[in-house]
């Protein structure tokens, strides 16, 4: 099972919210734009790490979900979201 690292880039994001109807951790934030919620799928239970700062949100996962965030990012008009194997 792949680890791997999300990505949002705040300046790329325009809060249009195609990634959430793809991947459920993607939720909206405070400031409008997309963030990554690991609790926020009500079917699965994730465990994950967030960092969000007003650059990106950076979120690692280690769990068989890796296809739908690249649904997700493949979802994204903007292409501000990354995902990126970080390890076995
Ligand atoms: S689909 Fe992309 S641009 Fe739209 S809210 Fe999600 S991350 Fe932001």
């Amino acid at each position: 099972m792949p680890q791997y690292e999300l990505t949002v880039e705040k300046d790329a994001c325009d809060g249009i919210f195609a990634c959430l109807t793809r991947d459920p951790r993607f939720v909206e934030g405070e400031d409008g734009l997309a963030t990554i919620d690991p609790d926020a799928d009500p079917v699965y239970d994730c465990e994950g790490t967030v960092t969000d700062t007003d650059e990106r949100v950076v979120a690692t996962f280690d769990d068989d979900r890796i296809d739908e965030a690249r649904q997700a990012a493949a979802a994204c008009p903007t292409d501000a979201i990354v995902v990126r194997e970080v390890g076995e």
